[in-house]
């Protein structure tokens, strides 16, 4: 670390005072600002919704194109989950930070629409969006809302309106690619910033993780607020280890009022 504040409220206020200086922030946001939510964390074990299957097995390309009702079986307490979470503070400090034009971008890698819940719009979705489904037959793409209610109260599969094929959700499954749009506006959202705020991130999915090391490298602060060490906290101006709930309204409250 370039510095070492010796306590919690100084971090913050250090942080506040980053944050108030900066420019072009860009909040980097992973699945550790949804858990308070009540979504969990997809890619961490033992949290119920993987325990009886192989997430990279069923969540996967393969798996949808050969039995999609098998992703859809898998999917649907998820699915739930999402469609009943509503944002919480951490989310409503960013959606507050970017209307008073302090807040550049939230790069995201959850699916899970709680940015958009809580106000935000500019919002990259590294992992695609639960927003719209797609054909995966005529490539028709709707809204998703009429047809998630059904399924996930009477477990209806979407169909298309076109033909009738299986509607895929627009979210990036195992073995598929990142959205290429979505890439290159991170990427060029991370090369220009002037401060990175990590937020519930351990930074261990590629090539998301990498966007905060493009940001450093051309000389931008560094921010990591997350529940467990990262690979990038020997290289952050703060570093707090903590629930982004705690916080981000904190950061956000002192940079705005502090
Ligand atoms: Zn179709």
């Amino acid at each position: 670390m370039k510095s070492s504040p010796a306590s919690v409220p100084d971090d913050i206020e250090f942080a506040g005072e980053l944050l108030r200086k900066a420019e072009r922030t860009v909040v980097l946001t992973g699945a550790g600002i949804s858990t308070p939510s009540g979504i969990p964390d997809f890619r961490s074990e033992g949290t119920g919704l993987w325990a009886h299957e192989e997430p990279l097995e069923v969540a996967s390309l393969s798996t949808f194109r050969t039995h999609p009702e098998r992703f859809y079986e898998w999917f649907r307490p998820l699915a739930t989950q999402i469609f009943d979470a509503r944002p919480n503070q951490a989310h409503l400090a960013l959606t507050r930070l970017e209307k008073e034009g302090r807040l550049g971008w939230i790069v995201t890698q959850n699916i899970d629409l709680l940015h958009q819940k809580a106000g935000s719009s500019n919002i990259i979705e590294m992992h695609g969006t639960l927003a719209t489904l797609s054909c995966t037959q005529c490539y028709q793409k709707v809204n998703s809302l009429p047809y998630l209610k059904p399924f996930v109260e009477e477990g209806k599969t979407p169909r298309c309106p076109n033909c009738g094929a299986v509607l895929k959700p627009d979210v990036i499954l195992f073995g598929e690619q990142l959205p290429q749009k979505a890439w290159f506006t991170a990427q060029r959202a991370s090369r220009a910033c002037d401060l990175m705020i990590v937020a519930g991130s351990s930074l261990e999915v590629l090539p998301v993780a990498g966007l905060p090391m493009q940001a450093i490298d051309r000389g931008a602060h560094l921010l990591i607020i997350n529940n467990s060490p990262t690979y990038l906290d020997v290289r952050a101006d703060v570093v707090l280890h903590a629930n982004v709930v705690d916080i981000i309204p904190a950061i956000v409250e002192q940079a705005l009022n502090g």
